[in-house]
């Protein structure tokens, strides 16, 4: 099934307690697609500058990602910094340089308009919005969002949710697009907005799934001995989320859950190094072997 991901192509200066990188690979577009194409091949939406590699994005083509959707203007790459506190939960931005990304306007290439699933991953609700307007009866959207948006352009946030079946987001966000503080009443209020499944990410803490009935399935993350940069881990999750949806091609509740420890492993293995790097050549048995530690971490007897 056809995948089709719009979202920021980056390079990233990140400081955590464990190192630094400057103008590293990253952005939401780039961590989903290296996630995403373990399972199904994707289709990129974004811009990047005349400063930008092209040969970065090469392990990405070698696992069928295609990249005719990816403009380049002259100008700089979107760059992003962030800095990391001791507990690697809190996260300061440094910058936010949207360079060539400021005058994007998206024009999805013809042999893209068919995609069955669509991520539209953390950028402006309108670009979000037009975007989903050229892409003719996807079958699954799924749409990332922040605080930034949520404040600044909730009535553009409003209308594209109308059209989105999943709403990705954390906690605080949640909150605050909902106005509840209560995540059940949240998950009520926001499906009156339009998603069907809301995936609240906890971090370091897992991710809940809560289903139109409001009932719920829940993941843990995958306890690491070994981390160094939490940056990308959202969008990893989303890959590994869609990827597997799209790889299964079926709609329904299991699907949803294993396609939310597929994205709880895909993350897991995001967060082990800086950039994505440790997202370039993952073996299938590796991924298999976190998917099934998982299993085995949340399986118990139930009464
Ligand atoms: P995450 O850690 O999941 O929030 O994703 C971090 C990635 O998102 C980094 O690689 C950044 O380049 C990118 N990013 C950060 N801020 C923005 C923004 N305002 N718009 C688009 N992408 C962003």
């Amino acid at each position: 099934m056809s995948l089709l991901v719009v979202g920021s192509l980056a390079l990233d200066t990140v400081k955590t307690p464990f190192g630094s990188v400057e103008d590293a690979l990253g952005g939401a577009a780039v961590y989903f697609s290296s996630a995403a194409s373990y399972f199904s091949p994707v289709k990129m939406v974004g811009v990047v500058g005349d400063d930008f590699d092209a040969a970065a994005l090469d392990y990405l083509k070698a696992r069928n990602t295609d990249l005719r959707g990816v403009e380049t203007r002259n100008g700089k790459t979107f760059r992003w910094g962030g800095v990391y506190g001791s507990d690697l939960n809190s996260r300061e931005t440094t910058f936010t340089h949207l360079n060539v990304f400021e005058s994007f306007q998206p024009k999805i290439p013809a042999e893209y308009r068919d995609s069955e699933y669509v991520f539209l991953a953390n950028i402006g609700p309108e670009l979000q919005a037009d975007v989903l307007n050229q892409i003719q009866g996807p079958k699954l959207v799924a749409l990332d969002t922040m605080n930034y948006w949520i404040d600044g352009s909730l009535s553009a946030l409003r209308e594209v949710l109308r059209s989105v079946q999943v709403l990705v987001i954390n906690d605080s966000e949640a909150q605050q697009l909902s106005g509840e503080w209560n995540l059940v009443k949240a998950a009520r209020a926001i499906f009156k907005m339009g998603p069907e499944l809301l995936i609240v990410k906890k971090g370091e803490h897992g991710a809940l799934m809560i289903f139109k009935d409001v009932s719920f399935f829940y993941a843990p993350a995958y306890p690491l001995e070994v981390l160094h940069d939490p940056t990308g881990a959202g969008d990893s999750f989303a890959g590994g989320f869609m990827g597997y949806l799209a790889q299964a091609g079926e709609i329904n509740p299991d699907h949803f859950k294993r396609a939310l420890v597929v994205g709880s492993t895909m993350a897991s293995f995001c967060v082990e190094q800086f950039s994505v790097k440790r997202l370039v050549d993952l073996s299938q048995g590796e991924i298999e072997e976190r998917f099934n530690e998982f299993w085995r971490m949340t399986q118990f007897q139930p009464f």
